[in-house]
């Protein structure tokens, strides 16, 4: 039975190699000394982000209802599939070690993960930590502070900030790095990487090849199933980095700009609870209250604890929930009714 492996902690598990995994996360300030230094924008990102978009749109918008029936369920179930590679993999598994996951496990997410396109799961990985850790500072990937195109996806079409690279370094990957199954995938040290063969076969060739040759789907509408697919598995992320840090209520830490955003949930399989998640970075639910429709990848890791391949699933227990939001949540509602009524001013700081 999977309650049987969740524990409810009164604090952050200590042994968490988390970054991020306070009770209440807040931005950690930077040393004084932030280097400074230009973005010179990278063109090519620029052009091949914007190409995509644009072939995806036009597809979407001409031909894509030609698309066959099995075409139709093949390539959004795919991205699900690939789109839990990152919640319940590269997200709550690795980056938060939120839970554990035994080898089969793990190799599986990796697979999914690779189904997704983005990149290496070592990189992504660090970058997560680095989000969590200075949060809307210089040294986040995707500041957002800096408005909702940087954050969405500007921050791909720029060179990174020095603080980025001086201060995300030192964020401790240690647990990653041994990893068995990220050393085979993408093991930094490692001369040649399987990540990017694997990664394009999954992501690309094989979702192509699939439609063509099982249901007849023509060359050019599984092609450009494949290009869309992408184009939205990426902008559902994004949308936690953008959305999910702007608009919504912040019933767990009103002193963060990240919020608790139900469509971001619908759109990311249950990341877009994003104040709590700031909040309680080591919860496997990363949500408060259960609804596995606006988190499937809760019921995903439930279902696996079940079968006994995750296990030591960690959530705060409630009155130390109860007890953030309190202190320093903004009194509204989230989407399942919260329980409190502030009534003393807010003191925000964004
Ligand atoms: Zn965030
Ligand atoms: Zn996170």
């Amino acid at each position: 039975m999977y309650s049987s492996t969740v524990t409810q902690f009164e604090e952050p598990p200590k042994k968490s190699n988390t970054e991020g995994s306070t009770a209440v996360s807040e931005p950690i300030p930077l040393p004084k000394e932030v280097p400074q230094g230009v973005q010179p924008l990278i063109w090519r990102n620029v052009v091949g982000i914007a190409i995509l978009h644009v072939l995806a749109v036009h597809s979407f918008a001409t031909n894509y209802k030609e698309a066959k029936f099995w075409t139709w369920i093949w390539s959004p179930m795919y991205g699900v599939m690939a789109g839990l590679g990152i919640t319940a993999g590269a997200h709550r598994l690795w980056a938060h070690r939120s839970y554990s996951a035994k080898l089969p496990l793990r190799i599986f997410l990796a697979y999914l993960y690779c189904m997704a396109g983005q990149t290496c799961l070592y990189k992504w990985i660090r970058d997560h930590r680095t989000h969590h850790r200075f949060t809307e500072t210089p040294a986040d990937p995707h500041d957002a502070s800096r408005g909702f195109f940087f954050s969405h996806v500007g921050w791909l079409m720029m060179k990174r900030h020095p603080a980025i690279k001086k201060y995300g370094t030192k964020v401790d990957m240690s647990d990653i790095l041994a990893d068995p199954v990220i050393q085979f995938a993408d093991n930094p040290n490692d001369t040649f990487r399987y990540y990017t063969p694997i990664m394009l076969f999954l992501c690309f060739v094989l979702p192509t090849l699939v439609p063509v040759y099982c249901w007849n789907e023509t060359w050019y509408i599984s092609i450009h199933a494949v290009i869309i697919r992408y184009v939205w598995l990426l902008n559902a992320t994004f949308l936690v980095n953008s959305f999910a840090h702007m608009w919504g209520n912040r019933p767990y830490n009103r002193l963060v700009k990240p919020t608790e955003n139900p469509t971001v949930a619908f759109f990311t399989l249950g990341e877009g609870w994003h104040n709590y998640h700031h909040s309680f970075p080591w919860d496997y639910k990363a949500a408060e209250l259960g609804a596995y429709s606006l988190n499937p990848t809760t019921a995903f890791i439930e279902v696996m604890s079940w079968f006994g391949l995750a296990y030591d699933l960690k959530t705060p227990k409630k009155e130390v929930i109860e007890k953030t939001c309190l202190k320093k949540g903004d009194g509204s509602n989230s989407l399942w009714g919260h329980h409190y009524n502030r009534e003393e001013p807010l003191q925000k700081r964004h």
